[in-house]
């Protein structure tokens, strides 16, 4: 349910989801619903970033002038107390950029800043596929694996404020090296590019795929959507991978069933349109891992707002923040 706004007679937030390839905004009213909304593209640079984010502002300001606050979700580690971006490997520079500050300068109302996983399981928890619950975990696949936890109703951001970077959970000790430093990170078996390189792997070795002749013997053009393709054919060699993609995030999961006992896991992202072969394999993996309570509890789903989720989570921020206040 909605808050119910009590003394607040703002009608909208101003609700923001930043990413390395494009932007959304929109004005979110006090039920949470979308008024006007902007999409733009982005080039992932520091300064358009930042100019774009203040056009889209003024721009949504012009239509409704009654706007309690700003809320934006971006990628990467954030203060959300200073709303201090201190790196997003996506954008360009995008590393201590003091975004709360800058904005509230520009616009001249309040501003709050939170990771974009966090602002899609916001939203998630609210009004899609985690209402009801209280304790959920989030998980976002794409290019990064994107995480947040929603515990006793709340996002749970650590001591530092970079809490549940799920990608990057270790599921193998002696794994390959990831980004972040570690080893046998989730991410570094389920992100995108290493789907891809592990299914190119494969045919190399192996041949006989149906992937070949859908990219015309050029392995280069492998993507997950081709994948999937070939696996919505029948293709063994391309079930077996998205299988194995179930497994891993299944592993993850389970030691985190144990760990948190939540009820939920939403799954947002794209796995290509192998949701099928992807999700049975997690569920199958959690029954077999988990604990056997929390393993019994836990129900795994397919987020259900899609690419709107981070921004209208941004907007509920706002009001959250602020009501809270009052
Ligand atoms: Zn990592």
């Amino acid at each position: 349910m909605p808050w119910q706004v009590l003394g607040v007679n703002k009608k909208y937030s101003i609700g923001i989801d930043l990413g390395g390839t494009n932007l959304r905004a929109a004005l979110i009213n006090s039920q949470w619903k979308i008024k006007e909304r902007i999409a733009l593209a982005t080039s992932g640079i520091r300064e358009e970033a930042l100019k774009q984010i203040e056009e889209v502002i003024e721009k949504l300001k012009k239509k409704e002038g009654d706007i309690l606050g700003i809320g934006i979700g971006s990628p990467g580690n954030i203060d959300v107390a200073e709303g201090i971006i201190y790196d997003a490997p996506n954008i360009k520079g995008w590393n201590d950029v003091p975004l709360k500050s800058y904005v509230e300068g520009k616009a001249g109302l309040p501003a709050f800043i939170d990771n974009d996983a966090n602002m899609m399981a916001l939203a998630e928890s609210r009004l899609g596929a985690g209402v009801g619950a209280k304790n959920i975990v989030c998980l976002t696949l794409g290019t990064g694996v994107g995480g947040a936890l929603i515990v006793n109703g709340k996002l749970y951001h650590g001591a530092a404020l970079t809490a549940a970077e799920i990608g990057h959970i270790p599921v193998n000790m002696n794994g390959p090296l990831c980004n972040c430093g570690g080893r046998g990170c989730l991410e570094r078996y389920v992100g995108n590019r290493f789907i891809v390189e592990r299914a190119v792997e494969r045919i190399e070795r192996e041949g006989g795929s149906l992937i070949v002749g859908l990219v015309g013997g050029d392995l280069g053009k492998v993507t997950p959507e081709i994948i999937s393709q070939a696996a919505l054919k029948g293709d063994k060699l391309s079930v077996e991978i998205w299988n194995e993609v179930g497994r891993y995030i299944g592993v993850a999961i389970a030691g985190l069933a144990n760990l948190l006992n939540p009820e939920i896991v939403i799954i947002g992202g794209g796995v290509a349109n192998a949701d099928f072969l992807v999700f049975d394999e997690i569920k199958a993996t959690i029954k077999k891992r988990a604990m056997r309570m929390p393993a019994k509890m836990v129900r795994v789903v397919p987020a259900k707002l899609g690419g709107d989720a981070g921004m209208i989570g941004a907007g509920i921020l706002v009001w959250e923040k602020m009501v809270d206040r009052l």
